[in-house]
């Protein structure tokens, strides 16, 4: 406890000293750099810091989306078709011969489950869609919705599609997210 304490003050103490404004040549001034430099480690290493956990997330996120999209440009195969091909396991909520249904290893609601084509067509993701692409839509937008009556969610759901590295999109293979289960927030993050 007093480590803790002792810790976020020397934080405090750190953030007030970056952000107080300081006389140079040039005038008052209160640069930036000054409080990136000098806050932001002591911010990042505090392990009291729930900020610096959100800054490490977002880092991370952002890094694995850009790796994911730079991979998406050899259109290499992606972890669902191992998922479609059962050689790694998955649970299947729903499945006919053209969707697949799965729950997200990583859930952010009670009900968080995967809503993929079968065939990836060229759809890595969203934004490749073309005219030849709507049917295979419509059964995907209609799976999400049976998905949600399987689940017992249907009285309120939200599907999320991440088209692009600056929607944090991670696997280039069309996937609707299916979340329901808890209150839904807006706007998303
Ligand atoms: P996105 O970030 O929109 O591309 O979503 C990809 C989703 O796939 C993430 O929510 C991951 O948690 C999920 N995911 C990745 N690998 C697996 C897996 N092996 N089984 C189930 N879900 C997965």
């Amino acid at each position: 406890m007093a480590a803790a304490t002792a810790s976020t003050s020397r934080l405090l103490r750190c953030s007030y000293d970056a952000l107080r404004p300081r006389a140079t040549s040039s005038g008052l001034i209160l640069p930036l750099s000054s409080l990136l430099s000098r806050a932001l480690p002591t911010l990042l290493k505090s392990p009291y810091s729930r900020f610096s956990r959100q800054i490490t997330h977002v880092v991370d996120e952002e890094a694995a989306a850009r790796a994911a999209a730079a991979h998406a440009e050899s259109g290499g195969s992606t972890i669902f078709d191992k998922i479609i091909s059962k050689e790694i396991p998955s649970t299947i909520v729903y499945e006919d011969d053209k969707v697949l249904a799965f729950r997200d290893i990583n859930p952010q609601a009670p009900v968080h489950v995967l809503v993929i084509p079968k065939r990836r067509d060229g759809l890595t993701e969203l934004g490749k869609a073309e005219p030849r692409h709507e049917e295979i839509l419509g059964q995907l937008v209609y799976a999400a919705k049976v998905v949600a009556e399987k689940e017992g969610i249907s009285e309120g759901f939200r599907v999320v599609i991440n088209s692009g590295a600056s929607a944090s999109q991670s696997v280039y293979h069309l996937h609707l997210h299916v979340l329901g289960g808890r209150q839904m927030k807006w706007p998303p993050g």
